[in-house]
């Protein structure tokens, strides 16, 4: 398979190149040249295929002859080996819990795919220089990432997070695992992290010393493999014969956006609808047409805390650069923290389901979608467990959530960061720690 780079000014690459790279030299994303949608069979027979085979006939058009099946099934396995339960709520509305694998959030997925394929192609190109994964983190994907990539042979694993600002869990994930994973702790708030591993990657007293890396959405390894979510979640409702719905908690937009390239692989899914906090770019701009970035607003739901989506190009490439159909698959609603809070009790009170402040948004807005259009079928993705966002959770709710066990196997562990104040001090670590 081919990609290209959806700034159309870079050269196309195979999709070994495309991990590699992260992003494309003229700071586009990459995105595969052909689509092409799966058989009438293969949805016909779906519930007779285990999740690794639904995930093979998913992402093989992607890899293409890069991979060899052999080798990217077990790859599959190794990536998929929890479970993604869809939990009913209500008569109509269900919650997809991806919250099962070793971190608790859905970016589990994606993150220990593409650490595969970076060590699957590092094993095949004994004499390539090792890879540097440089990751700013407000949360969840570094712990996501850290998780993923442990051991793999040729990447180390370099995480900068705000020390203080993300949750003592999300901290314990970071920064415990030692090996080729470093944490660096940065005296600041996620865009002073974001911003100097911007820097570095611009840096070219870098180039050649640390082959560096990305490893959030825009890497085309984490963002398609999100698509199995939704083919598994067909596999088990394809029974009910309503339109099906997907709500989707929302911040780069890359899950949501993997939902749509499941839609256009064939997977019948009727309509989607992105819940966001407060930094509700999307929603206005399907609102009003008007695409207006801004700095991001600090919600409870912190993961979502983008002003910016990255992966909205990819959203609008799907959707052939039309805004009328693109408004005629996707509708958006945006919630403030105390419907947020709201919402949690709601859901508690009312069906005894304990949701974090992602999903909960992602329930709202399914409700607000449903309400008005009574014949769908609704699925809101639970994207992270509860337990990670203990702090801000009503504490009633919070104490009555049970410590998982991969959590609690983390929580004695010893914290290991470095403290950075600067990007020369990140610049210093790079050169000095090869
Ligand atoms: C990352 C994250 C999101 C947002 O996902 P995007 O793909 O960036 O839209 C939502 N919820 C949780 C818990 C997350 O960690």
């Amino acid at each position: 398979m081919t990609y290209f780079s959806l700034n159309h000014n870079s050269p196309e690459v195979s999709l070994e190149e495309a991990v590699i790279r992260g992003l494309a030299p003229d700071k586009g994303l990459y995105f595969p040249k052909t689509i092409q949608q799966l058989p009438d069979s293969f949805f016909q027979n779906i519930e007779n295929l285990s999740h690794v085979d639904i995930a093979y006939e998913a992402i093989k058009q992607f890899v293409g002859n890069e991979i060899p099946e052999e080798d990217l099934k077990p790859i599959l396995k190794d990536v998929l080996s929890f479970d993604f339960p869809i939990v009913e709520i209500d008569e109509n509305i269900a919650s997809l819990e991806l919250y099962h694998g070793p971190t608790m959030a859905f970016k589990d997925v994606g993150a220990r795919f593409m650490a595969r394929c970076l060590g699957y192609f590092n094993s095949k190109n004994q004499n390539t220089n090792k890879i540097t994964v440089l990751v700013a983190t407000s949360g969840d994907t570094g712990g996501a990432v850290a998780s993923g990539f442990l051991g793999v042979d040729g990447v180390d694993v370099v995480i900068l997070y705000p020390s203080g600002k993300v949750s003592d869990i999300q901290e314990k994930q970071l920064t415990t695992l030692g090996q080729n994973i470093t944490a660096l702790e940065v005296d600041g708030v996620f865009d002073d992290c974001q911003d100097m591993v911007k820097t570095a990657f611009l840096d070219q007293d870098l180039k050649g010393k640390r082959n560096l890396t990305s490893a959030n959405s825009i890497n085309i390894a984490r963002w398609l493999p999100q698509m199995f979510y939704y083919f598994f979640s067909y596999k088990t409702l394809k029974q009910k014969d309503k339109k099906l719905v997907f709500s989707v908690p929302s911040g780069n937009y890359g899950n949501i956006c993997a939902g749509m390239m499941a839609q256009k692989l064939g997977l019948p899914i009727h309509h989607f609808v992105t819940g966001t906090n407060a930094n509700n770019i999307i929603p206005e701009y399907l609102k009003t047409g008007n695409y207006l970035t801004k700095a991001s607003i600090a919600t409870i739901s912190n993961a979502m805390d983008v002003g910016a989506p990255s992966n909205f190009i990819r959203i609008e490439a799907l959707h052939n650069n039309n805004f009328e159909q693109l408004r005629a698959n996707l509708s958006g609603y945006s919630y403030t923290d105390s419907e947020t809070l709201d919402a949690i009790n709601f859901l508690k009170t009312q069906y005894n389901y304990t949701a974090d402040p992602h999903g909960s948004i992602g329930y709202l807005a399914l409700k607000n979608y449903i309400t008005q259009h009574p014949d769908s079928y609704g699925i809101f993705l639970e994207t992270a467990h509860p337990i990670k966002f203990l702090p801000v959770m009503p504490k009633q709710i919070a104490d009555q959530i049970e410590m998982p066990s991969q959590i609690k196997s983390i929580l004695h562990k010893e914290k290991k960061s470095v403290k950075i104040s600067s990007y020369n001090q990140l610049k210093h670590f790079l050169l000095n720690n090869p």
